[in-house]
């Protein structure tokens, strides 16, 4: 008999972990708390509530997987390649410039809008023959015995019982399967939330990725589909929200780009509706336990400074499907709990440095301190001069040294 993975939670992470799943032929049932909506080809809208207003830098290899799913064609309609990342900082000299020409590649990552991405991966879900998909339903326990997980879930007022091998839990940030297993998790309140939204400016983007560090936090311009549209995501101290949300606010958002960014994007001209993420990091204390793999934000949720969350759960997620196919090709038992150890030990090298590298650029050019503030210029103006430290941090940041 075909051994079945449960997987509890439909976002990003759960939808491209099913086809990951499906494309070796595992059967998978995909469990998602969201009741999603019907897409219709004619008609983009609506989008489905995870994939929101934000958008994604994909690293070149979260775009390599989604290649060898047969999917970026239907990505790329609405990605855009980054050619160059600057990096500055307000007030300060340093100034740090990667260019994908230099480093021989074609392009450093792909920008995506998440409302197409979520489309795209859900219509492909909801066409495999490998994968069921039960939306509209919430795992309400996660319970294991040594040869199999049990999960209870509701539906619409109705109660699910459920048993496989191997349950995989992308639930999220605040994970329920996390706590229903016992996991303790290391929680760290950036004290920011990120402000998140489209733009429009009066120079085209051309393809260059920015990040300002100012001192109301780190500002990242993305280029987006169109020559003159950018995804703005803004970490800002919580608590003054309010001064950015809210259409009467416009113009002073506006306002606070230009200030910030000087003419390097031209003028800002115009913003689309500005929405707000708390961000903290949350790190569960394990991730494989027994016959339970925790999965994306519920294994680690990271700050987005670098654009790095999502594309550290496609490696980890693409790297398990490695194991659990291995595990099938000797007729083995896909839940084994050593196994599922040893896929956790393989990952935390990768995990710890981009875990590190976030959270150390945020705490760094947080601080305001004038020596601090001289330590990173230097540093910003080392970036670009000493010849072999450039290579290095593209291939990190395109994920291509995990
Ligand atoms: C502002 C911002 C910008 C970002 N930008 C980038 C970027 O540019 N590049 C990048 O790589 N990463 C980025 N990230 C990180 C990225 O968004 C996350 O890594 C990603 O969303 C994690 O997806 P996930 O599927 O694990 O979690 P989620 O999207 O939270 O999905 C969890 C799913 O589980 C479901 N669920 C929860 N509980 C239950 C239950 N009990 N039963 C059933 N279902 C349940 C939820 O409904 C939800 O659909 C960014 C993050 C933020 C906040």
């Amino acid at each position: 008999m075909q051994q079945e993975v449960i997987i509890v939670g439909g976002g990003m992470v759960g939808l491209s972990l099913s086809l990951m799943l499906a494309k070796q032929n595992i059967a998978v049932k995909l469990l998602e708390a969201i009741k999603y909506p019907n897409y219709d080809d004619a008609n983009l809208a609506p989008y489905h509530s995870s994939f929101d207003a934000r958008n994604s830098a994909l690293s070149r290899r979260s775009v390599q997987i989604y290649q060898e799913l047969g999917l970026w064609d239907s990505l790329q309609e609405h990605a855009t390649p980054i050619l160059q990342v600057h990096i500055t900082e307000q007030g300060s000299f340093g100034k740090a410039r990667l260019k994908a020409e230099q480093e021989k590649v074609e392009s450093f990552g792909q920008v995506i809008e998440n409302a197409w991405l979520g489309r795209v991966l859900l219509t492909q879900v909801q066409k495999e023959k490998n994968i069921e998909l039960i939306d509209g339903v919430k795992v309400t326990s996660l319970t294991q015995t040594e040869n199999e997980a049990n999960i209870e879930a509701e539906r619409d007022g109705e109660k699910l019982s459920l048993t496989a091998k191997l349950v995989i839990a992308a639930d999220g940030r605040d994970s329920f399967c996390r706590k229903a297993l016992g996991v303790g998790a290391s929680v760290h309140d950036y004290d920011q939330v990120a402000i998140v939204t489209t733009v429009q400016t009066s120079k085209p983007h051309d393809h260059v990725g920015f990040e300002r560090f100012s001192h109301l936090g780190p500002l990242a311009l993305l280029p987006l589909p169109g020559e003159y549209r950018r995804s703005v995501v803004w970490p800002v101290k919580k608590g003054t929200e309010d001064e950015w949300l809210g259409d009467e606010n416009d113009q002073h958002f506006l306002d606070a780009l230009q200030e910030t960014y000087g003419d390097r994007a031209g003028k800002f001209e115009k913003t689309g509706k500005r929405f707000c993420f708390p961000l903290s990091q949350v790190l569960a204390e394990k991730q494989a336990v027994g016959r339970v793999v925790l999965m994306g934000n519920a294994a680690h949720t990271i700050h987005p400074v670098a654009g790095q969350g999502f594309n550290l759960c496609m490696r980890d997620a693409y790297v398990l499907v490695r194991y659990l196919t291995e595990q099938l090709a000797k007729s083995e038992d896909i839940g084994e709990p050593s196994m599922l150890l040893d896929y956790e030990k393989s990952r935390l090298t990768d995990q710890q440095r981009v875990i590190k590298f976030c959270d150390s650029v945020v705490r760094g050019f947080s601080n305001q301190n004038p020596i601090l503030k001289l330590i990173r210029n230097t540093g910003l103006l080392a970036f670009d001069l000493i010849p072999g430290i450039k290579p290095l941090v593209a291939n990190y940041a395109m994920g291509l040294k995990a």
